[in-house]
C-alpha cells in the first residue's frame, strides 16, 4: 500500500498505526528494542522527501481491513456514530440526550436544520449522500409514519456499511417492522423501538417511563450483538423502564393506551378548555393531557389511527362508552320526571329497565359493538 502523509483518507489511521510500530522498532530507540518486527513492517520503506511529503510502501498484504478494524472498533468503544434520519420534534428530543451521553450524532431532514443542530452539537447533512457516506453504525428513523417509507426509499443504502443497524422510533410498530424488511437488505440489522414518551412528557428526565423494543433482526456477529445493547443503553442508562416485546404485542397495547389518550386529549382540545380559579386536581391533569397531545402533529395521530390495526376497534368502543354514558344519565332523568308527574316510574311498571350503573364494554378484543347488557340503577 502506499500513502502519502499529510493526507486524508479514510485509510489514514491505519496507516498512522504502523507509523507507530515502526518508530518502536527504530534503531534511534535502543531502550525499545525487543522482537525483531513483523515480516510487513520490516519490509516497509520510508521516502522522505522535501517539503515534509513522506511516503510510505508497505510490500506485504496488510493484516487487517477496514471492515474489520471498524468493527473492532464497534466492539470496543462505549458510543455510538448515529445518524438521525428524520429532524423534527422527536429527532432533535432524542438527538439532546444522546449527544450529552458522548455519541457522535448526525442528522439528515427534509427541512434545512443545521442551525439548530449546530446548537445541539449535531453535524447536520441536507444530502443524504453526504450523510450515508460518512458511514454511521446506526440509522436513527425519526420521520412521521406517514414518511417513513418514501424517506427510507430515498436513502442512498448503498453507500452505507454492509451491516448498519437500522432502528425507528414509529409509534406504530407492525408497520414499521413490515416496511424495514420490505426494503432494507438483509445484510442490515433491524431493531424495532417505541419510547413511550415525548418531549413533553420525557421533558425533565427518563427515569421511570417505559421504552418498548423488538430486536426483529439482528446478527449473531458478537460486534453487532454489542452495537444493538449499546445502543439500548442509551435509554436503559437514563433510567428507563426497559420492555422487550413483539411488535404485535406492543400495537395492541398501544391502542387501549396511547391511542386512547391521544384520542381523549384532542376531543378535549376541541372544548378549548381554560384554567379557573377553583381547579381540581383531576381538571389540572386534563389541562396537562390536552397540552401534551396537542404539542404532538396531527400527522403523528392520524397515523397512529391509520397504521395501527387496532385502533378502530378502539374508537368504536370510545363511541359506545359515550352513548351508554348518555344513556344512564338521561334515563335516570326520565325516571325522576315520571315519578313527579305520573306518581309512579316505569320500572315499577316494568316498562323500562333502567341500567344501575355503566354497564362496563365487553374487554378489548372480544368485539366490541354489542350494546351494554347490564340494567342495573344507581
Ligand atoms: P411527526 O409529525 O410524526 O414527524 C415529523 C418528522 O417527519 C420530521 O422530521 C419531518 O421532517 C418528517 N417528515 C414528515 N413528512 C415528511 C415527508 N413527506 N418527507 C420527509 N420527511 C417528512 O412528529 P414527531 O413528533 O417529530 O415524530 C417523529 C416520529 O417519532 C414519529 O414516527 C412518531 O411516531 C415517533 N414518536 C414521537 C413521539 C412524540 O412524543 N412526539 C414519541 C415517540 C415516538 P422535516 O421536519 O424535515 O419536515
Amino acid at each position: 500500500m502506499l500513502s502519502i502523509s499529510p493526507t486524508i483518507s479514510r485509510f489514514s489511521d491505519l496507516s498512522n498505526h504502523h507509523e507507530v510500530n515502526r518508530g518502536r522498532y527504530s534503531r534511534h530507540s535502543p531502550s525499545l528494542l525487543g522482537p525483531p518486527p513483523p515480516l510487513h513492517i520490516r519490509n516497509t520503506k520510508v521516502l522522505r522527501l522535501r517539503h515534509n511529503f513522506r511516503i510510505s510502501a508497505i510490500d506485504a498484504a496488510q493484516p487487517f481491513d477496514y471492515e474489520s478494524k471498524i468493527s473492532d472498533h464497534i466492539a470496543k468503544s462505549k458510543t455510538l456514530k448515529i445518524a438521525i434520519v428524520g429532524f423534527g420534534n422527536f429527532g432533535q428530543f432524542l438527538a439532546k440526550t444522546l449527544v450529552r451521553q458522548g455519541h457522535t450524532v448526525l442528522a439528515h431532514s427534509r427541512t434545512d436544520y443545521s442551525a439548530v443542530a449546530a446548537e445541539l452539537g449535531v453535524s447536520f447533512y441536507s444530502n443524504p449522500d453526504d450523510l450515508c457516506e460518512e458511514h454511521p453504525e446506526v440509522i436513527l428513523l425519526c420521520t412521521s409514519i406517514l414518511s417513513t417509507e418514501k424517506v427510507l426509499l430515498s436513502l442512498p443504502l448503498q453507500r452505507l456499511k454492509r451491516s448498519t443497524l437500522f432502528v425507528d422510533v414509529l409509534s406504530v410498530k407492525e408497520f414499521a417492522k413490515d416496511v424495514f424488511i420490505k426494503i432494507l437488505p438483509p445484510d442490515f440489522d433491524i431493531l424495532c423501538t417505541h419510547p413511550m414518551f415525548g418531549p413533553e412528557s420525557g421533558k425533565h428526565s427518563w427515569k421511570n417511563l417505559p421504552f418498548v423494543y423488538d430486536k426483529v433482526r439482528i446478527g449473531r456477529d458478537e460486534s453487532r450483538v454489542s452495537r444493538c445493547e449499546k445502543f439500548l443503553d442509551s435509554f436503559a442508562r437514563e433510567g428507563c423502564i426497559m420492555k422487550e416485546m413483539t411488535c404485535a404485542e406492543h400495537d395492541q397495547h398501544a391502542a387501549e393506551s396511547q391511542f386512547i389518550t391521544h384520542t381523549v386529549g384532542r376531543i378535549l382540545e376541541k372544548l378549548d378548555l381554560d384554567s379557573t380559579p377553583i381547579n381540581t386536581k383531576g381538571y389540572e391533569r386534563l389541562l396537562d393531557l390536552v397540552e401534551n397531545t396537542s404539542s404532538d402533529s396531527f400527522e403523528l395521530y392520524y397515523g397512529l389511527f391509520m397504521y395501527n390495526k387496532n385502533a378502530m376497534e378502539q374508537l368504536e368502543r370510545l363511541d359506545l362508552a359515550f352513548e351508554s354514558l348518555k344513556k344512564e344519565l338521561f334515563g335516570h332523568l326520565h325516571e325522576v320526571l315520571r315519578k313527579q308527574l305520573f306518581g309512579t316510574t316505569e320500572k315499577s311498571l316494568g316498562l323500562l329497565q333502567v341500567p344501575r350503573a355503566l354497564a362496563k364494554l365487553p374487554p378489548n378484543g372480544n368485539g366490541s359493538s354489542r350494546p351494554p347488557q347490564s340494567d342495573s340503577a344507581n
